[in-house]
C-alpha cells in the first residue's frame, strides 16, 4: 500500500464555524475526522500527518513556502506522495512556488482545500480529500492542485470563484487527469532526469501592478528604488498599456530599465497569452528589452521571478530564464 503525508497548513477545510456568518481558525485535529469521518481513506493508503501550521492562507509567506519545500524534502523517501491541506485564497500561489523549488520532483505533490469547514456537515472536505489522497497513489510527479473532481497543475491553476465549490481553473493548460467515476490520468510521467532536490529561495523584492484606465504614472515613481527588483505589469489584452499622451507608462518603464529593474507584461485576461508583437504599445515594450509573461498566470509569473531572483544576482540571466519553462508554467512557442 502506498505511504501517503498529509501536510496541514490551516485553511478553510481546518476551521469551524465562528458564528452564523463566519469561520475560525481553531481547527479540529485533522487525524479524528480522518479516522471519525472518513475510515475508508486507510483502504487507499497508508497515511501519516503532520501539523505543520493553521493559517489562513492570506497569511501565508514565501518563508511557509520554504517550510513546506523542507518538509517535503525531510520526508522524500519515506512516502510515495504528498498532500498538502491549504487555504484556497493563495493555494495557487504556494502550488507555483513549490512547483519552481522542488526540483526533479518524482512524486505526486498535491495540494487541496474546501470552501466550507470539514467539521460542516455540508463541505466539500472529504471528497477534495479523498481525491487528493488518491491522486497522490498515481505515477503524476507534478505539483497539482485537486478540488471539486478536477486536477490542474498547480502552477497553471488560479482560485476563480470564491463562492462555488469549482473554486479553481487552469485557463491555458488541460487537467491532468479526469476525475469522474474513475480516474483517467491525461498525462504521460516522465522520469524525472537527476536526483529530488530543493532550492528553496524567494526573493520579494517584486511588485505587481494592475492597469486600469487613467492610472497616473507618478503615483509608481516611488517604486522605483533598491527595494524593487521586478515588477509585473498586468496589463490590458494582448499586453497592452496607454503608450501616448500623459497617461502613457513608457516615461516610467524607461526609468525603471535605468534602474536595472525587470519588467514583465502579463495580460489581465484569464485565458490566452500576452503577445507583445501585436500591437504598437507592445511592441515598444518588446523594443525596450520588457519580458512577456506568456501564457503564465499572474501567480506563477510572479513566484517564478521571486523564485529566480532569489537564485540570480545577474538581473541579466534572470531576463533570459524567465520564458523558459521551469516546471510546465509557461507554453513555448514553437
Ligand atoms: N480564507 C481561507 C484561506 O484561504 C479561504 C479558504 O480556505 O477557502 O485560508
Amino acid at each position: 500500500m502506498k505511504r501517503i503525508l498529509i501536510i496541514q497548513t490551516g485553511g478553510t477545510i481546518a476551521m469551524q464555524i465562528k458564528d452564523s456568518a463566519g469561520y475560525t481558525q481553531t481547527s479540529p485535529h485533522p487525524s479524528d475526522f480522518l479516522e471519525n469521518r472518513i475510515p475508508e481513506l486507510s483502504g487507499i493508503a497508508h497515511i501519516e500527518i503532520i501539523d505543520l501550521f493553521f493559517k489562513d492562507s492570506s497569511d501565508m509567506n514565501p518563508a511557509d513556502w520554504i517550510t513546506l519545500a523542507e518538509t517535503i524534502n525531510e520526508n522524500y523517501t519515506s512516502f510515495d506522495g504528498f498532500v498538502i491541506l491549504h487555504g484556497t485564497d493563495t493555494m495557487a500561489y504556494t502550488a507555483s512556488a513549490l512547483s519552481f523549488c522542488l526540483n526533479n520532483l518524482g512524486k505526486p505533490v498535491i495540494l487541496t482545500g474546501s470552501q466550507i469547514p470539514m467539521a460542516v456537515i455540508r463541505s466539500d472536505a472529504s471528497r477534495n480529500l479523498i481525491n487528493a489522497i488518491e491522486m497522490a497513489t498515481m505515477p503524476l510527479n507534478e505539483v497539482a492542485i485537486c478540488f471539486n473532481d478536477h486536477i490542474f497543475r498547480g502552477n497553471r491553476s488560479t482560485k476563480s470563484s470564491a463562492g462555488d465549490f469549482d473554486a479553481f481553473s487552469s485557463p491555458n493548460y488541460p487537467p491532468l487527469a479526469d476525475i469522474g467515476l474513475n480516474i483517467s490520468l491525461n498525462y504521460q510521467i516522465t522520469p524525472s532526469p537527476a536526483k529530488f532536490g530543493i532550492t528553496p529561495g524567494f526573493d520579494n523584492r517584486v511588485f505587481l501592478i494592475r492597469l486600469f484606465p487613467g492610472l497616473n504614472p507618478d503615483n509608481l515613481l516611488k517604486l522605483i528604488g533598491p527595494d524593487i527588483r521586478a515588477i509585473i505589469v498586468e496589463a490590458f489584452g494582448c499586453g497592452n498599456f496607454p503608450g501616448s499622451g500623459r497617461h502613457s507608462l513608457l516615461p516610467f518603464f524607461e526609468k525603471c530599465l535605468e534602474q536595472d529593474i525587470l519588467l514583465v507584461i502579463g495580460s489581465q485576461a484569464l485565458q490566452d497569452a500576452a503577445d507583445l508583437s501585436k500591437y504598437e504599445s507592445g511592441r515598444m515594450a518588446q523594443s525596450l528589452g520588457i519580458i512577456s509573461a506568456g501564457d503564465m498566470t499572474t501567480e506563477a509569473s510572479l513566484t517564478k521571478m521571486m523564485y529566480l531572483l532569489a537564485m540570480h544576482d545577474n538581473h541579466l540571466a534572470v531576463r533570459d530564464l524567465y520564458n523558459r519553462p521551469i516546471a510546465g508554467e509557461i507554453t513555448v512557442k514553437s
